[in-house]
C-alpha cells in the first residue's frame, strides 16, 4: 500500500515521512530558539509586529512534542532510527538553550538582520497550505520530496534570510534612480481611485515591469545565464518557484518596486498586492490542476506558468506574465493551441549544477552558449 500524502514514493511504515517531519520540526524549533536569543539580528522588524511571541512559543512547544513523538514512534517500530536520533539531538539542544521559555527583552530596532523568523513561519505555513492544495488538486502524481527538493529548499532559505537586504536595496534603488519621478499630483489622483481600481492598477503596473524585465532575461543572452537558474527546475511544485539567482531576485524586486513607489498607492492596497504577489509566485509553480474556464485568458494560472517552464519547442520564450495572462495574449507571446499540460520542464541543453552555491557561480563561470 502506498502512502496517500506523498503520492507514492514512501511505503507506509518505512519511517521516512515521520523521520523527515521529526527532523524538520526539530530543526525549525532549534532555529526558533536561536532567534529568541538574538531577535535583533534574526527576526524581521516588519514581520514581528504582526505576530504574538506567545503564539510562537506555543507553536514551538507543539512542534517539539510532535517531533519527539515521531522520533519515539520510529524507535519503537525500529525504522529510520537515524532520523529519530538527529531529531532528538536538535530537540535536546533546543531545550538546553531554553526552548519555548526563553525570555525576550527589549532590543534595538535598527540592526542589520537575517529573516530567520520569516523563513520558519513561511516554511511551516506554505508547506501546510500548498502541500494540501497539491494533494487535493494534483496535476501529476509526484512525491512531496521530489527530485532536487534540497536545492530548492536552500534557495527558499536564502531568499528569506536576505529579505532585509533586498528591502534596503529596493528602497535605495527607487529613491536614487526614480526619486525625480515622484509627483504629488499623480499620487493624489491615484489615491482618489476606488480601492479595487488601485489594486488592479498596481498589479498591472508591476506585471508590465515584470513582463519587460522577464522578456529581457530570456532574449538577452547575458541575462539568460542568470534566469536559466530559475528554468533549470525539472519537477514543478510550490517550492520550485524559489529557485532563482540572487542577482535576478534583487534586480527584479528593485524594478517592480518602482511603479509602486512612484504612483504612491494606499498602504492597504500595497499590503493586498504583497499578499497576492507572494501567493501567486508560489501558486503559479504548484503541481495543481485547476480549471478557471475563460478566466485563464485574463489571469495567470499554474497551467499557464508551467508552459513557461516547459522544454517543448512551442513554449520557448512564451508566457512571461506573472499576474495577468492577457498581457501575453495581447503582445502575442502566449503559448497557444496547447490546451493540455507540458510533458517536461527544464533547460533543453541541461547542465545546471545542483546546490544553491554552484548555481550562484554558474552564470559567471560558464562561457558556452546556453540552450533554452
Ligand atoms: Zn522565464
Ligand atoms: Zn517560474
Amino acid at each position: 500500500m502506498l502512502n496517500k500524502l506523498d503520492g507514492g514514493s514512501f511505503k507506509v511504515g518505512d519511517g521516512r515521512l515521520s523521520g523527515y517531519m521529526a527532523v524538520a520540526l526539530a530543526v525549525l524549533s532549534f532555529f526558533g530558539v536561536i532567534a529568541f536569543h538574538f531577535p535583533e539580528y534574526l527576526t524581521t522588524p516588519q514581520l514581528r509586529q504582526s505576530y504574538d511571541v506567545n503564539v510562537i512559543r506555543h507553536v514551538m512547544f507543539v512542534a517539539l512534542v510532535i517531533s519527539g513523538s515521531l522520533g519515539l514512534w520510529n524507535i519503537i517500530r525500529n525504522v529510520n532510527k537515524r532520523a529519530a536520533v538527529i531529531a532528538w539531538c536538535f530537540i535536546s539542544v533546543t531545550i538546553a538553550l531554553g526552548g519555548h521559555r526563553v525570555e525576550v527583552g527589549d532590543f534595538p530596532d535598527n540592526t542589520p538582520y537575517l529573516g530567520l523568523d520569516w523563513f520558519i513561519l513561511d516554511l511551516l505555513g506554505s508547506t501546510l497550505i500548498f502541500v494540501l492544495i497539491e494533494k487535493l488538486f494534483p496535476f501529476r502524481k509526484q512525491p512531496v520530496l521530489r527530485p532536487e527538493w534540497q536545492t530548492d529548499l536552500q534557495h527558499f532559505l536564502i531568499n528569506h534570510l536576505i529579505i532585509g537586504f533586498a528591502l534596503i536595496a529596493g528602497n535605495q534603488f527607487v529613491n536614487v534612480f526614480f526619486g525625480w519621478a515622484v509627483s504629488d499630483a499623480i499620487q493624489s489622483s491615484v489615491q482618489q481611485l476606488p480601492w479595487l481600481g488601485q489594486l488592479f492598477l498596481v498589479l498591472l503596473m508591476a506585471d508590465l515591469v515584470q513582463y519587460t524585465l522577464h522578456r529581457a532575461y530570456h532574449e538577452v543572452p547575458f541575462l539568460w545565464r542568470f534566469h536559466s537558474v530559475h528554468h533549470s527546475v525539472e519537477s514543478m511544485d510550490w517550492l520550485a518557484g524559489s529557485r532563482q539567482h540572487i542577482a535576478e531576485l534583487i534586480v527584479t524586486r528593485c524594478f517592480v518596486l518602482t511603479p509602486i513607489f512612484v504612483f504612491g498607492f494606499e498602504k492597504s492596497v500595497i499590503d493586498a498586492y504583497i499578499i497576492i504577489v507572494g501567493f501567486q509566485a508560489v501558486f503559479n509553480h504548484a503541481n495543481v490542476n485547476i480549471n478557471i474556464g475563460w478566466l485563464r485568458y485574463i489571469l495567470v494560472t499554474p497551467q499557464f506558468h508551467h508552459w513557461h517552464h516547459a522544454s517543448d519547442k512551442a513554449a520557448i520564450d512564451r508566457n512571461y506574465a506573472a499576474h495577468f495572462s492577457f498581457i501575453d495574449y495581447i503582445l502575442k507571446t502566449a503559448v497557444t493551441g496547447e490546451s493540455k499540460w507540458p510533458k517536461a520542464y527544464g533547460i533543453v541543453g541541461g547542465g545546471m549544477p545542483q546546490g544553491w552555491l554552484k548555481q550562484q557561480f554558474y552564470p559567471w563561470l560558464k562561457r558556452r552558449k546556453l540552450v533554452k
